[in-house]
């Protein structure tokens, strides 16, 4: 009990776990222990008001076996060095469980983009991407939105970084909008799979979708999609937060709707058809689903014995702590891991780049008939080591990942 809540202990404690259940070969389980390479740049900025401020932006390649390094870039006040690591770790194992073609990586700023004008975040972002313009490129390393950036965000990386090559390069970023090389469905992918992901195990479990009721912690990109799309699916979205606050109606609630007010009043909080709740009631909140889409360390010992959903599904990466991990299992919870659950948007990220190498764009329908057969393989190659070993969802899809890049690092030997 009281185990740590620096991501990068419980990315490191959920890797050892699993090398001890399958036997992992030593080195490489010291190898997968630490990342390729770690980037840490100094941006200095010019604020709106003429002073200069210096932010620290990092950018991590976790493992790079399986092709080049992808994953978001995160504006938050709260980043550094270990957290990038481990959601970088994290971006390994989730490319490998959806066998998608790349490894992991993962970038951030620490600042408060709420804090800055658009003019500071366009300077900030273009003096970050030029300070790793060695790093990114199509084929080395491919960053892509997390927490708080967006797709005019990465498509101030795509120019930046096209300006300096001298011609345009689309593959650079990805969750860029489709007037500059995006994808369509990448906007709602993540939200998507998570959906499509709740899809594949209701059916296991023999439990109808338009019989649940749904609570989100986070009405962001992730969050609000993944509501909206359950909610047009058939289930009843009854609670929904974002850092303010949320809001409760047993009766459900309309997504579109608060997204729209949201968009005005900048939050959730306060929305007429509906009753206060806090972010801390929502986890606790009496429903069938509970998708947490926010931040890591969400549900930990001090809650997990209170949540009443009876399946989560981590559209965030990291909200569940291995302590809230081993209770909720006990309790009967049924878990879908980041890995899995949220992998939906680097697999359409995977759709963009491939688009943008070969200029050629694809309708919105085949993004996500794609999208949905990668995400009900991936699913079913996950529920059959859980059934097969008898372990957890959790482990089940960190067993499939690490084989897979353990297959390919061992196959492509060790250099010299
Ligand atoms: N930031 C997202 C994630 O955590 C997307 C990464 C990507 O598309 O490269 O999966």
């Amino acid at each position: 009990m009281g185990g740590s809540e620096n991501p990068l202990d419980i990315a490191l404690s959920q890797l050892d776990m699993v090398a001890k259940q399958i036997n992992l070969d030593p080195a490489i389980h010291n190898r997968f222990r630490k990342p390729f390479k770690c980037f840490i740049v100094s941006i200095p900025i010019r604020l709106d008001d003429g002073s200069v401020e210096v932010f620290t932006g990092y950018r991590v390649h976790h493992n790079t076996s399986r092709g080049p390094a992808k994953g978001g870039i995160r504006y938050h006040p709260d980043v550094n060095l270990d957290e990038v690591i481990a959601l970088a770790m994290w971006m390994t194992w989730k490319c490998a469980v959806v066998d998608i073609p790349f490894g992991g990586a993962k970038g951030g700023v620490a600042c408060n983009p709420k804090a800055m004008s658009r003019a500071e975040l366009q300077r900030l972002t273009r003096r970050y991407t030029s300070e790793l313009i060695n790093v990114f490129g199509p084929q080395t390393d491919i960053p892509a939105p997390d927490v708080y950036t967006n797709p005019q965000i990465m498509s101030w990386i795509m120019d930046t970084y096209s300006v300096s090559i001298g011609y345009v390069e689309p593959s650079v970023v990805t969750g860029k909008p489709p007037a500059v090389g995006g994808t369509l469905g990448r906007q709602e992918a993540t939200g998507r799979g998570c959906v499509f992901a709740l899809h594949s195990l209701l059916k296991k479990l023999g439990k109808n979708i338009d019989e649940q009721t749904v609570a989100v912690q986070g009405f962001g990109k992730v969050g609000y999609n993944a509501a909206d799309i359950i909610r047009n699916d058939g289930a009843e979205v009854i609670a929904v937060s974002d850092s303010k606050g949320g809001v409760y109606n047993p009766k459900g609630l309309d997504t579109k709707k608060l997204w729209q007010f949201k968009e005005e009043s900048g939050s959730v909080h306060g929305y007429p058809d509906g009753d206060d709740l806090s972010n801390e009631e929502l986890l606790e909140l009496e429903c069938s689903i509970l998708i947490p889409a926010a931040m890591e360390n969400q549900i930990t010992e001090k809650n997990a014995d209170r949540i009443k959903a009876e399946i989560i599904a981590e559209g965030a990466n990291g909200p569940t702590t291995p302590d809230a991990d081993r209770i909720l299992l006990e309790r009967g919870k049924h878990m879908l891991p980041d890995i899995i659950a949220n992998a939906g948007g680097v697999t359409t990220s995977y759709f963009e780049w491939v688009q943008g190498l070969e200029r050629y764009f694809w309708s919105e329908d085949e993004v996500n008939s794609k999208l949905k057969r990668i995400m009900d393989l991936a699913f079913e190659n996950v529920w059959e080591i859980a059934t097969r070993d008898k372990v957890t969802m959790r482990m089940a899809c960190y067993i499939l990942a690490v084989n897979r890049v353990s297959e390919a690092m061992l196959l492509r030997g060790l250099y010299p």
